[in-house]
């Protein structure tokens, strides 16, 4: 039987990057070494590590003026970081509250210094993503931040804000490399390795040159990105294996065409998906604004929640995994990032639509 795994993070990693990983796992190309057991200064590790780096900076056209970063911490430490090194001295950043992750960003971000919440979509049960022209900005804050993709809720942001001067910052944990992004439209990315990227234990931030080197006074010397920045991300030991294996993903979406390809396959998927649901006369519903619904988390329930327990099993019995919706919402919820098969989402479909006519 193929297991289709829909886990929102860790999440499925590309078999073919598996199975590469496995060939290489005790003897990397010869060196008698695994990856896991090099010196993080010895040249082996180097040359995978500066390769890693050239292969993102190719298939998100990363220009010249922004550091990629390897970190650890999760995005979660970013919700530190950045308010510590974006604030530069100013009393205040603007934030748009879309969700779960919003609210964390939010609540950290309090400890540093100000923030102004310039929309906020919890009136619908973050629904969606509040309309530009409705968003209260300040013209001083030092950064707005927002989060590109709410993996709980299912809400994405289908365009960027313009805000002008002020540095834009965004959360794209779980959908970057999913389509094409204009890097240059923003002061700081990040994203917590294990949706789209690879493994947990890496941290990913592309951040531009002029918004290094002012943290507040007392930043501890790893949550500079100034430090990170100047040793190539090996001031201390960097989570190798995880970068490694990062390297091997960002390889495997260079020979599958990069993202403009990859997103024209995650459009098509979430299609079916989302048509399936939208076609289902309310057995399944998704409660997520058409227009912001994402292209990576499915969020949807079913007409009677009775049935949860039901259908898990099922689906689980048929190889499809990992469909639980988060705790905070509950129903279900399908991640289909770009690791997960159109095949996959088509047995998925094909399992709703059988389970539908069933249970009428
Ligand atoms: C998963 C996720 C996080 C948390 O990531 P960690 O690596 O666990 O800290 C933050 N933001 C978004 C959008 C996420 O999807």
């Amino acid at each position: 039987m193929t297991i289709y795994n829909f886990s929102a993070g860790p999440a499925v990693l590309p078999k073919e990057v598996l199975q590469q990983a496995q060939a290489e796992l005790p003897d990397w190309h010869g060196s008698g070494m695994s990856v896991m057991e090099m010196s993080h200064r010895g040249k082996e590790y180097m040359g995978i590590h500066a390769q890693a780096e050239a292969d993102l900076r190719e298939l998100m056209g990363i220009p010249a003026n922004y550091k990629v970063l390897f970190l650890q911490g999760g995005a979660h430490l970013q919700f530190s970081m950045i308010p510590l090194n974006l604030l530069r001295g100013k009393a205040s950043a603007d934030y748009v509250n879309t969700g779960e992750w919003s609210k964390k960003a939010i609540a950290e971000a309090k400890k540093f210094g100000g923030v102004n919440v310039v929309a906020d979509s919890g009136d619908k049960n973050f629904s969606y993503v509040p309309a530009f022209d409705t968003w209260k900005r300040d013209p001083n804050a030092a950064y707005l931040h927002y989060i590109a993709n709410e993996t709980i809720g299912g809400v994405e942001f289908n365009w960027i804000p313009q805000i002008g001067d002020v540095p834009l910052v965004a959360d794209m944990s779980s959908n970057i490399l999913s389509r094409p992004v204009d890097v240059s439209k923003f002061g700081l990315i990040y994203a917590g390795a294990q949706k789209n990227i690879g493994p947990a234990g890496l941290t990913l931030v592309i951040v531009r040159d002029d918004l290094i080197g002012q943290a507040a006074a007392n930043t501890p010397t790893m949550l500079d990105y100034k430090i990170h920045a100047d040793t190539d991300s090996m001031y201390n030991t960097p989570p190798t294996y995880a970068i490694y294996m990062a390297g091997l993903v960002f390889q495997w979406l260079k020979n599958n065409g990069g993202i403009a390809a990859m997103e024209r396959v995650n459009i098509a998927k979430a299609k079916l998906l989302y048509d399936a649901i939208d076609a289902s006369n309310g057995f399944y519903h998704c409660p997520v604004n058409k227009a912001d619904r994402s292209m990576m988390n499915v969020p949807f329930t079913l007409k009677d929640a009775n049935l949860d327990s039901e259908f898990l099993k099922l689906a689980d019995a048929r190889g499809l995994l990992q469909l639980k919706g988060h705790r905070s919402v509950g129903g279900m919820r399908a991640s289909i990032y770009n690791a997960m098969p159109l095949a996959g989402v088509q047995a998925l479909v094909d399992f709703m639509n059988e389970f539908a006519r069933k249970s009428y």
